[in-house]
């Protein structure tokens, strides 16, 4: 029996499947589609603190590799968002299609030895006091196979079977409808590397996928039909000439389809032994590329949480995944829906005042890295028990070791990592020294955030127990 069931097998499940096999656990995905990787990707957008945490599973420099970096975005014609100066090893954003990051998901969690088991639709889902049970199939009536396992996490979504099978609603509203997306060939290619605009009742999008072809979205204000109307190219062809001023001579479509954009979250994170992660949790609109960004940090939050749990940590530990997780999550659909709101005023003068608003906010240094540290991810903090030490909850700097080697590199084993000096199991933990004496010891998080710092023992022995699992009992496995 698995410990873990994983439902669907996007970003955030694969990135969790990983994540639990390589920490020991026994995980299944259940994944409704074919074993076929699809090249119509979705997300194109992948922030600095997703590049942390892959650099934290060694994946990060291939998919940097299959990539095109961006240091600076320029949003509303004239405001530059410069990601230069961002305090991390990857200080861009990287513009590769999802199914790289995919594909690198993927072939992780098989190495680690994850089971990914495909044309397994969840249909039916029943938990009790020791597990949860789930029913693959068409209906339950029908259900061919069931699985259980202490835990199960729906990774499977934004129309979610688990989260409708554990009653949890999905409040919020569409905010933009009949969004074109297009998949094509330019004749000739853009200056910027992403440009994107709104005139009038135009909006459009546009930036390479680094495989020949572009990526564009577009949107007519005047022109809202239902998702399933056909897009024809030149529809798009015409608003991106009114938003952009030329169409770029695009031709050969591989794809194009209508999609409206939703803003919403599931109230509860957790109900009993079923936890939910990524789009599954929360929806946003594409404005500044945040949705798959945020479900695998979900991903990254959940798995080091569960294998503790499933080690002899308290339960109340995985209460902590919502405490941490749905206040970010609600973040990213306000900031996100603030920002597609922006790009489509339609008057002269809302836009003007648009760019000038976002101009003089971005000249304060405070507000500019607030805005740039929710942008990349990197600038979000979890709470923090009463009394702790200021760094407890604070992402952890990939930081030089002694003897060679980064924090982030220390990381990869899948363990917490003792930064300092002190007598732990080295099974669970890695101890590591900086390559600059004193600061607190710290014990940070596979997440890479940091569980606990200070100087006593005892406060450090505390941390182990409620955050890594039952020392003793496992040290003497
Ligand atoms: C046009 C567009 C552009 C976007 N651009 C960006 C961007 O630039 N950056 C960004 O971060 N995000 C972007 N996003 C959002 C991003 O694509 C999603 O947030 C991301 O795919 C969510 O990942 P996930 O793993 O949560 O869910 P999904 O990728 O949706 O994966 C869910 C998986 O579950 C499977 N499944 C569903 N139901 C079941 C079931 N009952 N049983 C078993 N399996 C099931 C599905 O087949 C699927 O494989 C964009 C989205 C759109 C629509």
């Amino acid at each position: 029996m698995s410990e873990v069931i994983v439902v669907g097998a996007g970003p955030a499940g694969l990135l969790l499947a990983g994540d639990l096999a390589e920490a020991g656990i026994a995980v299944t995905v259940l994944e409704r589609r074919d074993g076929r990787m699809s090249n119509l990707s979705r997300a194109f957008a992948v922030h600095a603190r997703t590049l942390e945490q892959l650099d934290a599973r060694g994946l990060a420099d291939r998919l940097v590799s299959t990539g095109t970096p961006l240091r600076s975005l320029r949003l509303f014609e004239h405001v530059e968002i410069d990601l230069g100066t961002l305090p991390s090893r990857f200080p861009y954003l990287l513009v590769t299609p999802q199914y790289n990051v995919e594909q690198l998901l993927l072939e992780r969690a098989l190495r680690a030895g994850a089971e990914i088991i495909h044309n397994a639709e969840v249909v039916g889902l029943s938990q009790d006091a020791t597990g949860v049970t789930v029913a693959t199939g068409v209906t339950v009536a029908t259900a061919d196979d069931t699985y259980r396992a202490a835990y199960v996490v729906g990774a499977d979504g934004l129309h979610s079977a688990v989260r409708r099978l554990i009653g949890q609603p999905f409040p919020g509203k569409s905010v933009l409808k009949s969004i074109m997306l297009a998949d094509v060939k330019v004749a000739e290619p853009p200056e910027e590397v992403l440009t994107a605009n709104g005139v009038g009742d135009a909006f459009a999008f546009i930036a390479p996928f680094g495989d020949g072809y572009y990526r564009v979205f577009a949107w007519d204000r005047d022109h809202v039909v239902p998702d399933d109307e056909p897009v024809a190219l030149e529809e798009v062809r015409d608003v991106t000439r009114r938003a952009l001023g030329t169409d770029f001579g695009m031709y050969e479509a591989r794809w194009m389809s209508r999609f409206h954009s939703d803003e919403r979250q599931a109230p509860g994170y957790r109900v009993g032994r079923v936890f939910l992660a990524g789009d599954a949790a929360h929806v946003h609109s594409p404005a500044g590329g945040q949705g798959m960004n945020t479900g695998l940090q979900d991903a990254a939050n959940l798995a080091w949480k569960l294998a503790s749990v499933l080690h002899g940590a308290p339960d109340a530990l995985l209460d902590t995944y919502q405490a941490e997780r749905h206040p970010v999550g609600r973040s990213v659909l306000r900031s996100s829906g603030a920002l597609v709101r922006a790009a489509v005023i339609g008057s002269t003068v809302g836009r003007a005042l648009r760019g000038f608003a976002a101009g003089r906010a971005l000249s304060v240094p405070r507000i500019r890295t607030k805005i740039t540290g929710q942008l990349s991810g990197i600038g979000y903090t979890y709470p923090a028990p009463d009394g702790a030490h200021e760094l407890v909850g604070t992402r952890a700097r990939d930081i030089p070791l002694a003897g060679g080697g980064r924090l982030y590199e220390a990381l990869r084993e899948r363990r917490f990592v003792l930064v300092g000096a002190a007598d732990v199991p080295d099974r669970l933990v890695k101890v590591v020294a900086p390559a600059t004496a004193g600061g607190p010891l710290m014990l940070i998080r596979p997440d890479g955030y940091v569980g606990w710092a200070g100087a006593d023992a005892t406060g450090l022995r505390q941390a182990l127990l409620t955050l890594v699992g039952d020392v003793h009992h496992q040290a003497a496995q």
